[in-house]
């Protein structure tokens, strides 16, 4: 059997950074689900779906070939062949992805591909439904959380550090209604699991969240 690490939470809580360091020091491989839903939302923008109409979404989605590679440890994403990797972190993509991700026939394919790579990988998964739905036997599960205030402002530093315009009041907004986007739908909304434990990184520096994840690992 392979080791199963489920880190779920909202959009900027800081999965992604924690999950990479976790697996770099286990030697596991880390697996970006976000990054899956956001290949197929540059595959919805790219044939121009309108992303209420599901069954436009559903066909659209069946032409959609979506497969992971590893290239020095880091995940690439492939979308019928070619590296997307590079397109996945717009914030159109984002909204893309959250108002797609709802629909049953973009979740199942996904969620089939996720499966299997977590049977023959040791994996830090992170997602919003990897503890309840896609490894509900994981060894450990984690959902990270921060205030919407506390995300945005980590955002908002990041875009500024590039050099991007950031207006922090829109990007809360954002954040808002993308958690409750994704906590309010049907199928596989965002929560916790029962099993998980709950850590809030508000006011937590990257390095005590990723030691007090090891230190459950132990
Ligand atoms: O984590 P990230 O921001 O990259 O995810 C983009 C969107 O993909 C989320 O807002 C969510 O709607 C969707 N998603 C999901 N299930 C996952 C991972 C992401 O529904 N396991």
């Amino acid at each position: 059997m392979s080791y199963q690490i489920a880190i779920d939470g909202p959009a900027g809580a800081g999965k992604s950074t924690i999950a990479k360091i976790v697996a770099a020091k286990k030697g596991f491989i880390y697996v970006d689900t976000g990054a899956m839903y956001r290949a197929m939302a540059v595959h919805m923008i790219r044939t121009d779906t309108d992303p209420k109409d599901e069954k436009a979404v559903d066909s659209s989605s069946q032409t959609a070939d979506i497969s992971l590679k590893y290239v020095e440890g880091a995940q690439h994403v492939f979308l019928n062949g070619e590296d997307v990797t590079g397109y996945l972190r717009t914030e159109e993509t984002g909204n893309m992805a959250s108002l797609v991700s709802k629909y049953p026939s973009v979740r199942s394919r996904l969620v089939a591909l996720q499966k299997e790579i977590a049977l023959t990988n040791d994996i830090v998964m992170d997602g919003r439904d990897i503890g309840t739905v896609v490894l509900p036997d994981a060894d450990v599960k984690i959902y990270l959380t921060a205030s919407s205030k506390v995300r945005a402002q980590r955002r908002y530093d990041e875009l500024v550090t590039k050099g991007q315009d950031a207006d922090i009041n829109k990007i809360e907004e954002d954040i808002i209604a993308r958690d409750h986007q994704d906590m309010t739908r049907e199928v596989s909304p965002l929560k916790k699991a029962d099993d998980a434990i709950e850590i809030d990184s508000s006011y937590m520096t990257i390095d005590e969240v990723a030691d007090r994840i090891l230190s459950l690992i132990k």
